[in-house]
């Protein structure tokens, strides 16, 4: 008996332990997602490669296996790109396999043709290509294990026409698994040394006004249960970036979200656990940080560390830094208690703020502004408890506003925009979810304009069955609103809508109608609450159209001053 290419790929993956696959059939790449499902792996077929890179990305962060998506080759690829680069940027594991045309024929305009190694290295750990059926099972193992060691990322594999369909026997087939299975790496953890453990316990110790302040890295490592101890045994106050919101409730005592400008503008040690000082966390510069801050930053990357030339740096995997750290700290305790000046001061600012935001979110405006709606998903999700929801989040006031209204309370269950403010990510984050945590429900809140990207995706969702609930902001268009200036609205096309603007009271829930989703139109409190309870407790797939004024909210939500 021989086999091809097709289905020595599909056996590879299955063998190197891929369980989920998302992506978008055609020539050549059918017969491997086929093969693929027949050997149990679960495939999900988007209509977007863009959508399905995005859900890969995804699920490689929240699975901590690389999320894996195949395409067909030239365009295929190209749209693929996004979510390669989106997993690149993010720091998330997942593996693009594209086909590609026949390498006799490269060079000279196949259908399809591209040099998909070069278009894929800028956001590509490793770029490889099969040259023969008989490379197939190591490419399957080099990617998924560089998707993963060291910083995670995304890797590149290119299955030429020719190499899918190319034949060996089953003896042969099963000594090359063997082979590459044999020739995995195992990743070692990296060693600490202890002076500079014994160097950052003592920051922390004799730090007047200490923090700790973690990222979708210790959320991705599963540092939540290292970082509780570290927080609960030191009394240090701690804050989230927005991703890593949930790894110690939003609700704890120490918790500094609410304080955010306080922490960081105050803190004389902060000590950062995946989560880099770029633009989110203001470069770790003045006049946010204080300009004598010394930052300890711990991150599996090396590069990352020489990158911010921190007081103190530790490379190594959060989980296991930070456990470390706890060792270090047990022989001799330290708590700051609930009496200390800086605690308090976090502490009171922090209710200060949350009183002032409840004080707004109490009222019902409608026509509904931002908040009057996220109160209500708030309390709905509130409600439901444990396992909380994964929330999906995009968009502009949608996702910035819904960071400060809505509460985490469980590690990683807070997927959006990211790093690179990535719009159009949502519908596929959801379904990324929905398949990783099954036993969650996924609600997104989502922007009329983050939605729009991949609103296609709904159908995904019906077909697939996924517990899923897309909540759409509709305010009839991008930030809502024709906010022009007078003298912008002029010229041969001023008749022309402005090029923020969709059409109005667009039917959003409609669209899961049509392919036999639950859709409901809301536009009060009420009708909110009501939608919400039957969408939530029924964990089908939904869409809730919830009409948005137009001018409420900013243009360009938070980042106005970047526009
Ligand atoms: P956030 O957006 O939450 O601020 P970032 O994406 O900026 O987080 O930073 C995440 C950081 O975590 C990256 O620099 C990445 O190298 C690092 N990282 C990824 N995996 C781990 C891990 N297992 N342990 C420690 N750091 C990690």
């Amino acid at each position: 008996m021989e086999i091809d290419g097709n289905t020595l790929a599909a056996r590879s993956l299955a063998r190197f332990g891929v369980r989920h696959m998302f992506g978008v059939v055609g020539i050549p790449v059918t017969s491997l997602a086929n093969r693929a499902v027949s050997l149990g792996i679960r495939f999900i077929a988007f209509h977007n490669e863009q959508s399905a890179g995005y859900a890969a990305s995804a699920y490689g962060y929240l699975t901590g296996r690389p999320g894996v998506f195949l395409t067909v080759s030239g365009p295929g690829c190209v749209h693929g790109l996004a979510g390669l680069s989106n997993a690149a940027v993010n720091t998330w594991p997942a593996v693009m396999i594209s086909g590609s045309c026949d390498q006799a024929d490269a060079g000279r305009g196949d259908f399809q043709e591209l040099d998909q190694i070069e278009a894929t290295k800028p956001f590509s750990k490793l770029s490889v290509k099969a040259t023969n059926i008989s490379e197939i099972p190591s490419c399957v193992g080099r990617v998924l294990d560089w998707a993963l060691s060291g910083r995670p990322g995304g890797c590149y594999l290119d299955l030429p026409t020719d190499v899918l369909h190319q034949k060996v026997s089953e003896s042969h087939a099963e000594r090359l698994l063997l082979e590459a299975e044999k020739n995995r790496n195992r990743i070692e953890p990296s060693v600490i040394s202890n002076s500079k453990i014994e160097e950052a316990v003592s920051l922390l110790r004799h730090a007047e006004r200490p923090l700790i302040v973690f990222g979708k890295g210790a959320a991705y490592a599963r540092a939540e249960h290292a970082l509780t101890k570290l927080v609960e045994a030191t009394g240090i106050p701690f804050l989230p970036t927005p991703m890593g919101k949930g790894l110690l409730p939003d609700t704890h005592a120490l918790a500094a979200t609410a304080a955010r400008s306080l922490a960081i503008g105050k803190c004389d040690v902060a000590l950062v656990v995946g989560a880099r000082l770029n633009w989110l966390l203001h470069f770790g510069e003045p006049p946010k940080w204080s300009k004598d801050v010394k930052f300890i930053l711990v991150d599996v990357s090396e590069d990352e560390i020489e990158l911010r030339k921190p007081h103190l740096g530790l490379v190594g995997d959060a989980k296991h830094v930070i456990e470390v750290l706890n060792k270090e700290i047990k022989d001799d305790p330290f708590c700051l208690g609930s009496t200390h000046p800086w605690v308090q001061a976090i502490s009171n600012k922090a209710k200060e703020n949350f009183a002032k935001m409840e004080v707004q979110l109490a009222k019902d405006v409608v026509p509904f502004n931002f908040l009057t709606p996220l109160r209500i998903i708030r309390d709905a999700i509130k409600a439901l408890g444990s396992p909380a929801p994964i929330v999906v989040s995009e968009g502009a006031n949608t996702m910035d506003v819904g960071r400060a209204v809505l509460v985490q309370t469980e590690p990683r269950t807070r997927l959006d925009a990211g790093t690179w403010g990535t719009m159009g990510v949502g519908l596929g984050y959801c379904i990324a979810a929905a398949v990783a945590s099954p036993e969650r429900l996924v609600v997104a809140v989502e922007g009329d304009s983050g939605f729009g990207f991949s609103a296609m995706e709904v159908e995904t969702l019906v077909r697939y069955q996924l517990p899923v609930v897309v909540i759409v902001f509709n305010n009839g268009g991008v930030y809502g609103g024709d906010r022009r200036r007078p003298e912008e609205r002029d010229g041969p096309h001023k008749d022309d809508p402005a090029p923020t603007d969709f059409v109005p009271n667009a039917g959003y829930h409609a669209l899961i109608e049509a392919f036999g989703g639950k859709g409901y139109l809301v536009g009060t409190p009420d009708e909110l609450k009501s939608a919400l309870s039957e969408s939530f407790s029924a964990r089908k797939p939904a869409v809730v159209n919830v009409v948005i004024d137009p001018y409420a909210g900013s243009e360009s939500g938070r980042m106005q001053h970047k526009n």
